[in-house]
């Protein structure tokens, strides 16, 4: 027997113990080494293109010509310092991968002399014709120019490898008409809107604060197997998870692997590209293996939202990189395999002032608290008004998989604050009934800041089952899938946070003209907002029935599918929200809501054509090789003369197998017209619902019988790696 599955389990026993590339560095020493930092600006950079750049970092202001072509020379020669012979705009499209495009800083002057040069203009802008990336129509061929602008907000870093360097310009990529055509141009846009509405109303408590900027940590779940058994899984390789696979004797039941130590093998991978990361500037913090087994989780300290959104992508990338220098596969998908928990990607997020404060942190004086008070309620208000954007925000063909089963968040958005903050909800709901009056000012004076400390030290009160968690002294997005860009669920938590607060300063600054004392206006906007926001907070058990229905009653969305919680993006709600912060314009939204739908059916087509191949070139031929060996063995029985008694459990099996076989086929054959019938409807819409509907729904089936027959089959005909092997084996 030769199959790709035991040369791979011959090869996995032969694996050298890796030593990797442990360099025994203190991180401190190597953190941000290919990053060109203040401190690299400040040695490379003349006084003036210095403060011109630093002017740009802080305020957006733009940069001339003349002091792009400095800037540009000074990251030129602290890159050849270190061995760059190319430069790349590196950006986040919305393939949900990032691209580069590499260009030589050699070049050839008119009288011929070969010379390296980077100028400002090619810092700044390059034109790429990037027709084939996604853009939903907005680009239509004659018109395939797109651009990549220079995002001084964000550092330049090299990227290395054994075999070279390439400085990368991180740039958001827009087209010609001006329409952006990534991730981080609406995330910018969301993050300036934010800016502005939080420094507002931050005012009435405190006038010092001039700027907000988000905050984002995210915490990185990720599966680790070997390379060659994952290789000779189509599916894995097609579609990075398994469309089939019985699951294993031995799943997560005992609960062995979470918070064990950490295989050699993973620990050796981990470290390599922990060393990449913190030469960008990645500040990981934490590993530890995750509930399942082969699963895994890092997380980084917390960053400033934009710098955060850059360095989870590129991590992204050098894990996916780097895992191949161990013959390791990492999968990023969101459930590579059925049966144990899928993986996601918190999305830890609050906002800081450029005083130092967390806005999210409960405040120690009457007046702190009650602004720590105000963005939390206008958080919980936003995640209410708008729970339907951020379930399309994280909705996706992998995503699905993974919302609504036991370890993740349901596709029920609700958001959980803990009991001691519910308490102080309630009680400002309750107590300022009608007017609220002065003597209510006593609210203002309770004691937050000691409470709640106490409060999140206590584990039994944490939430794991909430989809929007407040921890202590953040938000915790935890629906985000871990193949996501963080910047798109950002985007729209930024921008209904940015729109609920320019809404509350509105209400707030109409009772201060009627002649109510601030503190006293804010209580009373507050408290309607508590009120309006109420069926939103849920502090119970998530993955319960009971919640089901009682958000039903409640008149929650519950989206069943992917399909149906796009829809969100372009109702004219949403057009509205994100023209009026400036973040989507509508013919934006448009066609982002074509190019999700178009990832979804695609997707879901290549895992059904793969699906389709794999049962019946690799499964089906083992089954029926299997009941030849039966069948052969009846015969021979037969020959002998013996009854039939003797040969029952084989003739059995035989017609078990038969049955399988027939529904299998049947069941593909079915796919396969639904897929033709889908594929020939044009409109978008309509075909990701019936890919859903008609297509999608044969899978559990063909999966249902293929693993059956991988419980009867001789494991020896078995052509593909089995979930044990996969899972256990490293
Ligand atoms: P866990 O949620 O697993 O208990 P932690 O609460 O320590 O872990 O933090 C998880 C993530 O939250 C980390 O990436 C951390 O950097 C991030 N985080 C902590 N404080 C903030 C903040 N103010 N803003 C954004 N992210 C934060
Ligand atoms: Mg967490």
């Amino acid at each position: 027997m030769s199959s790709l599955r035991f040369s791979a389990l011959k090869e996995l026993g032969a694996t050298e113990k890796k030593i990797g590339h442990y360099n025994n560095k203190k991180v401190s020493a190597m953190f941000a080494s290919n990053v060109f930092t203040g401190r690299a600006m400040r040695e490379y950079l003349s006084d003036e293109a210095y403060k011109s750049l630093q002017a740009s970092i802080k305020a957006g202001a733009k940069i001339d010509r003349k002091m792009a072509d400095q800037i540009a020379a000074g990251m030129k020669t602290w890159s050849e310092e270190r061995g760059v012979t190319h430069f790349s705009h590196w950006f986040q499209p919305l393939t949900g991968t990032t691209a580069e495009k590499h260009d030589s800083f050699f070049t050839i002057k008119s009288d011929g002399t070969a010379i390296e040069l980077f100028d400002g203009d090619a810092l700044i802008q390059q034109e790429s014709d990037a027709s084939s990336f996604p853009n939903g129509g907005i680009r239509a061929t004659f018109e395939a120019r797109g651009y990549s602008a220079w995002d001084p907000s964000s550092p330049a870093f090299i990227i290395e490898n054994a075999f070279g360097k390439t400085l990368c310009i991180p740039t958001i990529f827009i087209s010609y008409s001006g329409e952006s055509l990534d991730y981080k141009a609406p995330l910018l846009k969301s993050v300036l809107a934010l800016d502005k509405a939080a420094v507002d109303v931050c005012h009435y408590f405190d006038k010092n604060v001039s700027k907000v900027t988000p905050t984002l940590g995210w915490e990185q779940e990720y599966f680790v197997i070997d390379e060659a058994l994952a290789n000779a899984r189509p599916d894995i390789v097609m579609c990075g998870r398994t469309l089939i696979g019985h699951a294993p004797a031995k799943g997560q039941q005992l609960e062995d692997h979470y918070f064990a130590s950490i295989p050699e093998r993973v620990f050796a991978f981990m470290q390599d590209f922990e060393q990449e990361a913190y030469k960008l500037g990645i500040p990981l913090h934490t590993r530890h293996n995750e509930v399942a087994p082969g699963q895994f989780e890092c997380a980084p300290i917390y960053e400033e939202m934009n710098i955060a959104v850059d360095h989870n992508a590129l991590l992204m990338d050098i894990m996916t990189k780097i895992a191949k220098r161990h013959k390791l596969m990492v999968l990023l998908h969101e459930k590579p395999f059925a049966k144990i928990n899928g993986s996601g990607k918190h999305n830890n997020w609050s906002l800081a002032t450029d005083t130092g404060i967390n806005l999210l942190s409960p405040g120690k004086t009457p007046r702190t608290n009650l602004m720590f008070l105000t963005f939390f309620v206008n958080i919980i208000k936003a995640v209410h008004d708008y729970s339907d954007l951020l379930s399309a925000a994280i909705a996706s063909a992998g995503n699905e998989h993974r919302l609504g089963a036991h370890e993740a968040p349901p596709a029920i958005i609700s958001t959980y604050l803990g009991s001691y903050l519910s308490g102080v909800l309630d009680e400002i709901e309750e107590r300022v009934k009608g007017k609220f009056n002065e003597q209510d000012e006593v609210i203002l004076k309770m004691d937050i800041h000691k409470q709640i400390p106490e409060l999140m030290k206590d584990n039994t009160d944490r939430n794991r089952t909430s989809p929007f968690a407040f921890t202590g002294n953040k938000f915790e997005f935890r629906a985000v899938g871990s193949s996501a860009n963080c910047a798109s669920p950002m985007t729209v938590l930024n921008t209904i946070v940015a729109d609920t607060l320019k809404h509350f300063k509105k209400d707030v600054d109409a009772l201060i003209e009627k002649g109510d004392k601030k503190e006293i206006a804010v209580m009373q906007v507050l408290r309607s907002y508590i009120a309006a926001s109420k069926k939103i907070r849920f502090e119970g058990d998530n993955y319960s029935d009971e919640w089901v229905k009682e958000a039903a009653k409640r008149g929650l969305s519950n989206f069943k599918n992917t399909p149906q919680a796009l829809k969100s993006i372009i109702t004219s709600a949403s057009k509205e929200l994100f023209s009026r912060n400036d973040v989507y314009t509508p013919r934006e939204l448009d066609a982002r809501y074509e190019i999700v739908l178009e990832d979804y059916v695609k997707k879901v087509q290549i895992e059904a054509r793969s699906l389709g191949l794999m049962v019946t070139n690799h499964i089906l031929p083992a089954a029926i090789e299997y009941q030849n060996v039966l069948m052969q063995n009846v015969k021979s029985l037969k020959e002998l003369g013996l009854e039939e008694e003797s040969y029952r459990a084989q003739l059995k099996l035989v017609k078990l197998i038969s049955k399988h076989i027939q529904d299998i086929n049947d069941n593909v054959e079915s796919m396969i017209s639904a897929r033709k019938v889908a594929n020939k409807v044009e409109d978008m819409e309509k075909r990701a619902a019936m890919y859903c509907d008609t297509v999608k729904i044969h899978f559990d089936k063909v999966r249902y019988h293929t693993d059956k027959l991988e419980l009867l089959v001789d494991d020896k005909l078995w052509p593909l790696p089995k979930y044990r092997e996969l899972l256990f084996l490293r």
